[in-house]
C-alpha cells in the first residue's frame, strides 16, 4: 500500500515514511491509494478478537514492516487500557455508547497514540536514530502523546501548553509523568502563542533538520487507521447497518469512521456533532466551509474552527482530484470561506448538528436522570446530536462515541448534574496522580527561549 498527498504534488510513499512525514512535503495530507473494499471478509472478523481485528486491518494499508512485528506493536499498545473488552459497548437502551476511554490518559486519543508511539519508537530503533517530538496542546493532546512516548528509548517530547490556560488536572496529567523524556514546558502566553512558537520552531528548517523534530498531531495517518478498528468491531457486532454519533473538532475520529464506509463495511448514517465551534456543522448543512471566531465552552477539545482532518474528506468528496482540493484550501486560506459549489449535498449519509452548552449541560442532566449514565460533556454533545438527528435513522439504535471519562471534566460534570455525580467524577488513575512529583519549566512567550531549551535538551543520534 502506497500513500499519496490530497494535493497531488508528492511521490507516493509507503506507510514507514508516510507515519515519520506526517504532513506531506506539498501542503497536503497524506492518504491510502486505495480504501481495501473488505465486504467479502466480514463473516470471518466476526470470529477475531479486538485485538485480532486491529492488527488485521492495519496490515491491510502496512506492508512495509513484518506482519508479526506489526502484530506486537498492536497488541502490546492494548495492554494500556485497563478494560476486558478494552473499548466496551454500553446499551443504555435507546442508544449506546461506544467507550474509548479506558486507556491511560482516559480519552479516545489514547487508542491512537499508544500505537502512534510504538510505531515511532519500532522504525526509529531499526535505523538507529532519534527522533525529537514537539506538539502544543491546549488540554487532552499532550497528555496523551506524552503517554504513547513516555520511557520509550528513540524518542524525547516536548509539550508546549499555556502556562495557567489548562485545568490543574489536565496539568498534572502531564508533568506529573516522570520518564526523563518527557518535558513540559508551560508557557507564559495563550495557546495561540504555543502555536506559533511551534510553527516558527518548524519553520526553521536547518533547526528542525539537526534535531530531528517530529510531530504526533491529528493529521498523522497512523492515527486515523488505529482509530477505524473499533467502527469496524461494532458493525460486526450490529444486526444491521450501523448509525455512529461522533463528537467532532479536527475531524480525525469521524474520518475514521467515514474511511470504513469507504472499505464497504454497512454503515447506515453518521451524525456529525459540534459545540457551539460548528464550522464542520454548517459546512455538511450548507456546503460552505467559512471560518469563525473560536468560542470557550465546556467541551474544550473541539474549541476549533480548522478541522486539519477535513481534507482527506474532500478529496474522496472531490473524486480524488487534487487540483479542486488544491482550490478549495487556497479560497479558505484566502478569504477564511470556500465551498463546494456544485449544489450537492455534503454527503448525503451525514446528519450534522451543533449542540451549545446549555444544551450539552441539559443533556448531561437528562441522559444521567433517564439512564443513570455520566457522561462527559464531548460525549454529550455526541448523544444530544444523535437523539435530536433519530429521525433519519430509520428506527436504528445510534452507536455513540464516549470521547473520554467524566473525571477529565469533573467541574463540568458536578454542575451539570450535580453532587450525586460525585463518584463518576473521579477515576483511581487522576487520584493517583502525584503533585509533589510534577515537573515543568516555565518558560516566556518566546521562540527563542523554547528552541534554546530543545537544543540543550534533545536526544541525539548515538
Ligand atoms: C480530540 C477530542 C475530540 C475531537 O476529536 P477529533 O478527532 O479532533 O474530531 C472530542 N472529544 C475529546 C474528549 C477529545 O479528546
Amino acid at each position: 500500500m502506497r500513500y499519496v498527498s490530497t494535493r497531488g504534488d508528492t511521490a507516493p510513499m509507503p506507510f514507514s515514511e508516510a507515519v515519520l512525514t506526517g504532513l506531506a512535503p506539498d501542503g497536503g495530507l497524506l492518504v491510502p491509494e486505495r480504501f481495501p473494499n473488505v465486504a467479502d471478509r466480514l463473516d470471518a472478523w466476526r470470529e477475531l478478537s479486538y485485538v485480532e481485528l486491529a492488527q488485521a486491518v492495519f496490515r491491510l494499508y502496512v506492508d512495509d514492516i513484518p506482519a508479526e512485528d506489526l502484530d506486537a506493536i498492536v497488541a502490546d499498545a492494548f495492554t494500556a487500557f485497563d478494560h476486558p473488552d478494552i473499548v466496551p459497548l454500553v446499551d443504555l437502551g435507546d442508544f449506546k455508547v461506544l467507550e474509548l476511554f479506558h486507556g491511560p490518559t482516559l480519552s479516545f486519543k489514547d487508542v491512537a497514540l499508544q500505537i502512534l508511539g510504538r510505531v515511532f519508537d519500532y522504525l526509529l530503533g531499526k535505523s538507529g536514530q532519534h527522533l525529537n517530538i514537539v506538539g502544543a496542546t491546549s488540554g487532552d493532546t499532550g497528555s496523551a502523546a506524552i503517554y504513547g512516548v513516555r520511557g520509550r528509548e528513540n524518542l524525547s517530547i516536548f509539550v508546549l501548553y499555556p502556562n495557567g490556560g489548562t485545568s490543574e488536572l489536565q496539568e498534572l496529567q502531564m508533568t506529573a509523568v516522570p520518564d526523563a523524556n518527557v518535558h513540559c514546558l508551560a508557557i507564559d502566553g495563550s495557546f495561540d502563542d504555543c502555536q506559533s512558537i511551534l510553527k516558527s520552531t518548524f519553520g526553521d528548517l536547518a533547526f528542525k533538520a539537526r534535531h530531528r523534530l517530529g510531530a504526533v498531531n491529528s493529521i498523522n495517518w497512523a492515527r486515523v487507521l488505529a482509530q477505524m478498528s473499533y467502527y469496524v468491531h461494532v458493525c460486526l457486532r450490529s444486526e444491521g447497518p450501523a448509525v455512529f454519533a461522533v463528537p467532532t473538532g479536527n475531524f480525525g475520529n469521524i474520518f475514521a469512521a467515514i474511511a470504513v464506509r469507504e472499505m464497504g463495511v454497512p454503515i447506515k448514517r453518521f451524525v456529525l456533532a459540534t459545540n457551539e465551534n460548528d464550522i464542520l456543522a454548517r459546512f455538511f448543512q450548507t456546503g460552505i466551509y467559512r471560518r469563525g471566531a473560536v468560542r470557550q465552552t465546556i467541551s474544550p477539545s473541539m474549541d476549533i474552527q480548522v478541522a486539519s482532518n477535513l481534507e482527506r474528506f474532500l478529496w474522496l468528496r472531490f473524486d480524488r482530484n487534487p487540483a479542486r482540493v488544491k482550490r478549495f484550501m487556497a479560497d479558505f486560506a484566502k478569504s477564511g470561506e470556500a465551498a463546494l459549489g456544485d449544489g450537492k449535498p455534503t454527503d448525503e449519509g451525514v446528519d450534522a448538528l451543533a449542540v451549545d452548552v446549555s444544551d450539552t449541560k441539559e443533556a448531561m442532566r437528562d441522559i444521567h436522570e433517564r439512564y443513570g449514565y455520566v457522561a462527559d460533556p464531548h460525549s454529550a454533545v455526541g448523544i444530544e446530536a444523535a437523539r435530536r438527528a433519530s429521525r433519519s435513522a430509520d428506527g436504528i439504535r445510534p452507536v455513540c462515541i464516549g470521547a473520554a471519562h467524566p473525571a477529565k471534566f469533573p467541574d463540568a460534570v458536578i454542575e451539570a448534574i450535580g453532587h450525586q455525580a460525585q463518584h463518576a467524577a473521579r477515576h483511581p488513575r487522576l487520584d493517583r496522580l502525584d503533585a509533589a512529583a510534577a515537573r515543568r519549566t516555565v518558560l516566556p512567550a518566546d521562540t527563542q527561549a523554547v528552541m534554546n531549551y530543545i537544543s540543550e535538551n534533545a536526544s541525539a543520534d548515538e
